[in-house]
């Protein structure tokens, strides 16, 4: 609406784009709030009684600031101001009536007059008056016939006859600021509004107020308002330069004027215009607009601050967020480092195919990176892990859930190393299996000491210690699988004598040749083979039903045999040989056995096995040979 207004101002109505600047000097004027109370000296109070009447310099032709009306009155804004003054300072103003303004110049020169009521101050005019503060301000426009457009101002006019009102502000201003401008020098308004209108000049200059108060007088129909000067009419009051005294009196009373006071006569005379024809109300509209805006725009702006300090805060702590998650991002980095370095992890796809590694990872293996992904994880496997483990951890993590235990590990160069393994499954959104995740802490050296505890030094083999750990164990193990556990005793035929002949060295050695076909021929997950004792062995394994353990034993003993280790002091071959006493307990869960029994039994038909004559395999089911029965007593 704003725009669409202003476009209709500066399209149309240029009187009333003039108007605008009457209007805000009306709104500044107004804010010069003041007190009504005139507090005066003593000195001055002696003044004014010592001067109670003053003559008052007057224009009596130039509405709407002062004129003397059909009734002989003295009227107009600055006829209302000086009626205030009055009041204010209980002093009477002697209004002269009769003279024109060139003879009411004089008579101030001359004294004759004390005083101006309403004039612009000009360095003429300040040799011989002292002014007081403006106390109405009005632009000085330039007046046309209604046939010109638009007059952009005081260069527009160089080479046209311009018109002002002879001894009046404007003629001094013009022929000191402007002197190429051809003057005609007019009587009064009136009268330089008439050449205008039938065309004797151009144009003319003066102030806003008088000239729309004149054109609505004379019923000037055909000149306008057609543009604007750079100038103003500051007016204020002129007072005789030796009343020294009253300057100061006097501006203590137009500064006691109030906001009402002010407000009143302008709107006195600010009716006026709506006879002029003007779109006031347009005008108002203009004034709502402009209020609503510039109250908008005060809104906006302190909206838009406290949005910019709400923004500053808010960036300050997206700062503060942000140096936390670096610092939280190198912690992250530091932290990524060292698993990288440490931590012997990897993930593979659903299929076990490495797709990631960590550097811990590849120097524990000894393969590259590049030689880790995308290969299978059974790089690593080690044979000596069972089969069972590995199919008991894909059950596991295949199922969605985490697998830890134990794992021998294969290197590159055919060495291995030991792990506690983690082992998870990733998942998508969906929860769908689409790779795993290993975590691994290398337990190489705390397997070894282990080892180093549970291992015969001599043979390799277990110990006896972790027989009594595994012998219970196992046995438990094949109860719950309900499978078939097989204990053995081997101990070395006429050893004694190999000793004795041979030397202990060379017996150690023959313990070690022994101990390592053991663990050639016993290779399956659940075998186990201990040394005992000096010569004597055992041996644990889980078979499935139906397999045959005594084949298992006789294997074993077949195996020392054809070892052909020469003997020659033994009774039972030219060879070592061994003895084994087997217990094969078909296990059931109902029934716990007990070990002690499978021990006993066990020892018994090693006893047995001896007794018909060694380099034999017996068990519980084997009798006597006959032929030994009288050597052994039975
Ligand atoms: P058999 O068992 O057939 O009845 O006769 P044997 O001669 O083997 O009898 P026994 O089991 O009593 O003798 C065990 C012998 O084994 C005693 C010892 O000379 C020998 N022996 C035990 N421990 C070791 C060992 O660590 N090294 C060597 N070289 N000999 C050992
Ligand atoms: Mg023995
Ligand atoms: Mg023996």
């Amino acid at each position: 609406m704003f725009s669409q207004l202003i476009a209709r101002l500066n399209g149309e109505n240029s009187r009333i784009r003039a108007l605008i600047p009457i209007l805000f000097a009306v709104f500044c004027n107004n804010t010069l709030a003041s007190t009504s109370a005139v507090p005066l000296s003593e000195n001055e109070q002696q003044w004014l009684q010592a001067h109670p009447s003053i003559r008052l310099a007057v224009d009596i032709d130039w509405s709407p600031f002062e004129y003397i009306d059909d009734s002989n009155n003295y009227v107009g804004m600055a006829a209302e101001y000086m009626a205030l003054v009055s009041e204010k300072l209980g002093i009477e103003f002697d209004v002269e009536k009769e003279k024109p303004w060139p003879e009411v110049v004089e008579s101030v020169k001359s004294g004759a007059l004390d005083m101006y009521s309403c004039v612009v101050s000009t360095e003429q005019r300040r040799e011989y008056v002292n002014f007081t503060k403006p106390y109405l301000s009005f632009p000085m426009v330039i007046v046309t016939s209604d046939q010109v457009a638009y007059v952009n101002g005081l260069k527009d006019l160089k080479t046209e006859t311009v018109a002002v009102v002879r001894g009046y502000a404007t003629q001094d201003l013009l022929e000191r600021n402007h002197p190429g401008l051809e003057l005609y020098l007019a009587d009064n308004v009136a009268d330089a509004l008439e050449k205008l209108s039938v065309g004797k000049v151009y144009a003319y200059i003066g102030n806003i107020a008088s000239v729309s108060d004149v054109i609505r007088r004379e019923g000037l129909t055909n000149i306008k308002i057609s543009g604007e000067t750079p100038y103003r009419y500051e007016l204020s009051m002129g007072v005789r330069k030796d009343w020294a005294e009253f300057m100061p009196i006097l501006q203590k009373a137009l500064d006691s004027i109030t906001e009402q006071e002010h407000d009143q006569i302008y709107r006195n005379w600010i009716e006026l215009r709506y006879e002029l024809g003007f779109d006031y109300e347009l005008l108002w509209k203009i004034l709502v607009a402009v209020v609503l805006i510039v109250g908008f725009v005060v809104v906006w702006n302190r909206r838009l601050s406290s949005e910019i300090e709400k923004r500053i805060d808010v960036e300050k702590s997206l700062n503060d967020a942000r140096q936390k998650l670096e610092h939280a991002n190198k912690e992250l980095h530091n932290y990524l480092e060292i698993v990288d370095r440490y931590v012997v992890t990897s993930s593979t796809d659903d299929k076990g195919i490495i797709i990631s590694t960590s550097d811990a990872f590849c120097e524990v293996s000894g393969y590259s990176r590049q030689e880790l992904i995308g290969s299978s994880h059974n790089i690593v496997r080690h044979d000596d892990m069972p089969a069972s483990i590995y199919n008991r951890l894909w059950r596991t993590i295949s199922r969605g859930k985490t697998w830890q235990g134990e794992l021998k590990n294969k290197k590159k160069n055919g060495g291995f190393y030991w792990v506690q393994a983690y082992i998870s499954p990733n998942l998508d959104e969906n929860g769908k299996i689409i790779g795993y995740t290993a975590i691994r802490q290398d337990i190489t050296n705390k397997k070894r000491a282990e080892e180093l505890s549970i291992t015969d030094e001599l043979t390799s083999l277990f110990n006896r210690r972790h027989f009594n750990t595994v012998f219970p164990q196992e046995l438990a193990r094949a109860e719950r699988e309900n499978k078939t556990f097989v204990l053995m005793f081997i101990d070395v035929d006429y050893f004694k004598l190999y000793n004795d002949n041979y030397g202990h060295q060379q017996g150690d050695r023959v313990l070690q040749l022994v101990s390592s076909e053991f663990k050639r021929s016993l290779r399956r997950a659940g075998d186990f083979a201990f040394r005992i004792g000096g010569e004597e062995f055992g041996v644990i394994a889980t078979i499935e039903n139906g397999e045959d353990a005594y084949q298992i034993a006789e294997n074993l003993r077949q195996a020392v045999e054809d070892l052909g280790i020469q003997h020659e002091y033994s009774k039972a071959a030219t060879c070592v040989t061994i003895s084994i006493g087997i217990e094969v307990h078909q296990c059931n869960s109902a029934q716990p056995a007990r070990a002690e029994l499978i021990y006993r039994l066990a020892d018994d038909a090693l006893y047995q096995a001896k007794e018909n004559g060694r380099n034999q395999v017996a068990d519980r089911s084997t009798k006597l040979a006959p032929d030994r029965l009288e050597s052994s007593g039975h």
